[in-house]
């Protein structure tokens, strides 16, 4: 096992453990909050902690939105915070965002991520080549970044295959390890309570 893939490990194991331990004290939507929040932190810091400084600037700027035109998936606490944020800054907002949602998702229906990707829609949040919900944008949404603007011209009209984008590759590492504790650290806590309460 290589250096990069032990420390991508030790940082999606602890992350993992930080989820159970975090949802096992409780499970309110402030703490489902917290999970995400704790993850986006943890992700930033370790990033910014193994960040070569002669690493080239990454080419993403604000009014950019090449990459909101690709696929994301996100997890149900991630949504209610989006949805909370939403409701806090204007009712109306999140009628608003639940028509746009139900429109695209007529349009996506049914398809892979490969597919979906390849219609290249914007997503439901962008607005004036801008996201809406950028301060509680997913977890894979912070994940990306290009290091080439040209290659994410041309990536977009084929749903940014894997591989067609130069990534930073400290947040690429970190973000990615990170996610993926994160989400396995759900799964974990969910299939014991769904256990707990069927049994
Ligand atoms: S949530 Fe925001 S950052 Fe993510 S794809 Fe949508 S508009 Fe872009």
């Amino acid at each position: 096992m290589n250096k990069e893939h032990e420390f991508q490990l030790g940082l999606a194991d602890a992350e993992e453990s930080e989820v159970q331990i975090r949802l096992a004290e409780s499970a309110d939507v402030s703490a489902l909050y917290g999970v995400v929040e704790n993850a986006s932190d943890f992700a930033k810091k370790m990033r910014d902690k193994v960040i070569d400084s002669r690493t080239p600037p990454i080419a993403c700027k604000a009014k950019c939105d090449h990459c909101c035109y690709q696929s994301v998936s996100i997890t149900a606490p991630e949504a209610l915070r989006i949805a909370d944020y939403l409701i806090q800054r204007k009712s109306n907002l999140v009628r608003r965002f639940i028509y746009k949602l139900n429109t695209l998702n007529k349009k996506i229906e049914g398809k892979t991520p490969e597919q979906r990707g390849a219609l290249n829609l914007p997503c439901a949040f962008l607005e004036k080549a801008k996201c809406q919900i950028y301060k509680v944008r997913p977890l894979l949404c912070q994940k990306h970044t290009s290091l080439n603007l040209q290659e994410c011209i041309a990536a977009k009209p084929n749903g940014f295959p894997p591989g067609s984008i130069t990534e930073e590759k400290a947040q690429l590492v970190t973000y990615t390890a990170v996610v993926s504790g994160y989400r396995s650290g759900l799964k974990n806590i969910y299939q014991k309570a769904f256990m707990v309460a069927t049994s």
